[in-house]
């Protein structure tokens, strides 16, 4: 089956693997692990507007990709018992059609936006209002005849997500009341992930397999399911349909998956530092310059893992690559040849 996830950079899109994520993505707080103090406030905040017959505050969501930001919006949605609309910021791409999506809306209805960093700075404006008030003001026809016609909206919850909390506008960002940031998964939680995706999917996968995949999936829940369903071909065709370490560990390296998980550009990045600065210190903007990526991008979707994996450390005067990032590598440190770590 053809698919266009690519393991290695953590990107995906085609609709086989958008459904088997579809498959795997819990529906309920209590099928959802990790993130615990996210999850306990969030069941707090939805059994409170539940109570009171409201609509829940806005919420935003944000972190690396593949983290459970679409997800956990889903598990509000169906919690609070009400419809769940999906939308993103490049497709929302004017006025018109935010006013579209804002009053097909039932009351209390959760509308997620994902890519919210991406909304155009005019729908971006219409959706202050709609936020504030529930209510647009839409601009009709154009030159004398022009007027401007407002439209009740039923009260609604905003689910932003971004994985670039820092091109939220400050206006946007103040008009979210509950704002929470996902973190990186640790492994017993990936596994337990990886053992719930490989029972839903009915493939015979043990424990020590199923720590395999976890520890080389970035913390990610996506990429570990990705990966999961990449070592069942290799079950299916190598070995007797089970899953087991052996079969696991045989597969990931066939498949070239970094032993700490670490994808395309985490690797690029230390290449980068190691072999063009020498190690470091340098700083943020000439690594994504000579990466060929954003500062942004790095700063807040890359960075993170490295630092927190110890492959990166953050000093005054730039990044600097650590030993662990040249044990991996299989780089040695200037002046230290010969040296092994
Ligand atoms: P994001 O929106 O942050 O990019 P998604 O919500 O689309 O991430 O999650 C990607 C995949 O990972 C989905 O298939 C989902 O089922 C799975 N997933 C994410 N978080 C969890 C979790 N905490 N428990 C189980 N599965 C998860």
């Amino acid at each position: 089956m053809e698919d266009n996830f690519d393991i290695h950079s953590n990107r995906y899109s085609q609709d086989t693997e958008r459904e088997y994520e579809n498959t795997l993505r819990p529906l309920t707080f209590g099928g959802f692990s990790g993130q615990d103090k996210i999850v306990g406030n969030l069941k707090i905040f939805v059994s409170a507007a539940r109570m009171r017959g409201e609509s829940l505050d806005h919420v935003l969501l944000h972190g690396p990709p593949g983290l459970g930001k679409t997800t956990l919006s889903n598990i509000i949605a169906n919690e609070l018992g009400v419809g769940f609309k999906v939308s993103s910021g490049p497709v929302l791409d004017k006025p018109g059609d935010l006013a579209g999506v804002l009053t097909s809306l039932e009351p209390h209805d959760v509308l997620f936006i994902d890519e919210i960093h991406r909304l155009s700075p005019v729908v971006e404006e219409y959706l202050y209002s709609a936020m504030e008030d529930y209510r647009i003001d839409i601009l009709i026809d154009k030159g004398p005849s022009a007027r401007s016609i407002q439209i009740e909206l039923n009260p609604f919850t905003l689910v932003g997500a971004t994985t670039r909390s820092g091109l939220l506008t400050s206006p946007l960002r103040a008009r979210f009341g509950i704002n929470m940031h996902l973190e990186y998964y640790d492994m017993e939680t990936l596994t337990g992930i990886v053992l719930r995706s490989a029972d839903i999917l009915k493939i015979a996968c043990n424990r020590n397999a199923a720590e395999e995949i976890a520890s080389r999936s970035r913390g990610t829940p996506r990429v570990a399911n990705a990966l999961l369903r990449r070592v069942r071909d290799f079950a299916q065709v190598k070995g007797n349909g089970k899953i087991d370490k052996q079969i696991s560990s045989y597969a990931l390296e066939a498949l070239n998956i970094d032993r700490y998980g670490l994808d395309e550009i985490d690797n690029k990045i230390l290449l980068t530092i190691i072999d063009k600065f020498n190690g470091g210190p340098v700083g943020i903007t000439t690594i994504a310059t000579a990466v060929g990526d954003d500062v942004g991008t790095i700063e807040e979707v890359y960075e993170p893992f490295l630092i927190k994996e110890g492959f990166i450390k953050r000093t005054p005067r730039g990044r600097e690559a650590t030993d662990l990032a040249y044990l991996h590598l299989g780089r040695k440190r200037a002046g230290e040849q010969g040296l092994l770590f």
